[in-house]
């Protein structure tokens, strides 16, 4: 099968039989030209991010097809999600050993459910041989004034966050045999690391709402850095408070502190918010059936403080030196 017949067979058919959104395409020149031709509306600026995964770095050779086309596409949408931008349309680069028929199959159908569940198409991409890889670029579209950015933070702003945190690292920890789980216990934080959803409804009614935001894909701690050091602002966050689920608080308490504190992959939605806003918060959350969890605020001295429960800090080594924990 030539590169072509590819394209054709696995991802243009694909793209150009789906049409579950209501709306018109933003897409007007999709698959087959030499550029896509993508229109957002009137007064809209384009929200653009690219998002690479290389197996073996970001994924695990034993992934489903299905699940990995899911994530590969759910990341990108996440970061639209961080800036409170409404997906349209996005282009997949591709490098793959051979054509493999087994592979891109599953693959082209997940990724395609996940472009349908969300509403957008996908307008063009590259495909070549190589060490398997995929890069997706997401195009989406928000007002300019009220796009959501890291810099917005300000002190005596509260730190929120949605969903629950710890639980694609609490998978992964189980993957590296450094943590045991029965089967129905692993398989629930196996789909959090395998199938994460973009909080793409919470973003866009955080607009006007959050001060700043940003999608949790590095671990809380190194993600919020970006925040304080974008807002030039410092913050406490109550660790005890970090949303999480039954599974990973039933694990010691070093490892739960370590999945929500410094897990990675979660792509939940970190943001400020003025205290007066809690109510204005609260609404977006019930609006996007997102809950959300208030975890800390935003202080004017630089820096990050970490407390626990009883207010004491917590060490920073606690979530670097835990590497070593076997
Ligand atoms: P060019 O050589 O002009 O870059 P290509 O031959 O690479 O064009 O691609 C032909 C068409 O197929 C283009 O419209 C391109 O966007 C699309 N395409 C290539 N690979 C993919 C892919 N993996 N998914 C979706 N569209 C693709
Ligand atoms: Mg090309």
């Amino acid at each position: 099968m030539g590169e072509f017949e590819l394209i054709a067979r696995h991802f243009k058919r694909a793209a150009l039989s789906r049409r579950t959104r209501a709306a018109p395409s933003r897409v007007t020149l999709g698959i087959g030209d030499d550029c896509a031709l993508i229109a957002p509306e009137a007064g809209m600026a384009m929200a653009v991010s690219t998002d690479m995964l290389i197996e073996g770095r970001h994924f695990l050779s034993t992934v489903a097809p299905e699940r990995l086309a899911h994530k590969a596409l759910a990341v990108n949408l996440s970061d639209l999600a961080a800036c409170g931008a409404e997906p349209l349309a996005f282009t997949l680069a591709l490098a793959m050993p051979r054509a493999d028929e087994a592979f891109l199959g599953p693959f082209a159908a997940g990724l395609f459910a996940c472009a349908d569940a969300h509403g957008i198409e996908l307008a063009g991409g590259d495909t070549t041989a190589g060490p398997l890889s995929i890069c997706i670029t997401v195009f989406g579209q928000v007002p300019q004034e009220t796009a959501l950015l890291r810099s917005g933070a300000r002190a005596g702003d509260d730190l929120w966050v949605s969903g629950r945190l710890g639980d694609a690292r609490l998978a992964l920890e189980v993957f590296r045999g450094r943590a045991t789980l029965g089967a129905a216990a692993f398989e629930g934080v196996r789909e959090a690391m395998e199938r994460p959803q973009p909080r793409l409804a919470l973003g866009s009614a955080l607009r006007g709402v959050a001060s700043s935001a940003i999608d949790l894909s590095d671990g809380l701690i190194g993600d919020l850095g970006h925040v304080l050091a974008a807002s030039q602002v410092g913050a406490t966050i109550d660790a005890d408070a970090l949303p999480r689920s039954a599974v990973l608080a039933g694990q010691d308490v070093a490892l739960q502190r370590l999945c929500v504190l410094a897990g990675g992959d979660d792509y939940e939605l970190l943001f400020s918010a003025p205290p007066a806003r809690r109510a204005a918060v609260q609404a977006a959350s019930r609006l996007a059936g997102t809950p959300v969890t208030r975890c800390g605020h935003i202080d004017a001295a630089a820096g990050l403080r970490v407390l626990d429960a009883a207010g004491q800090p917590l060490p920073a080594n606690l979530w670097h030196g835990f590497d070593h924990f076997a």
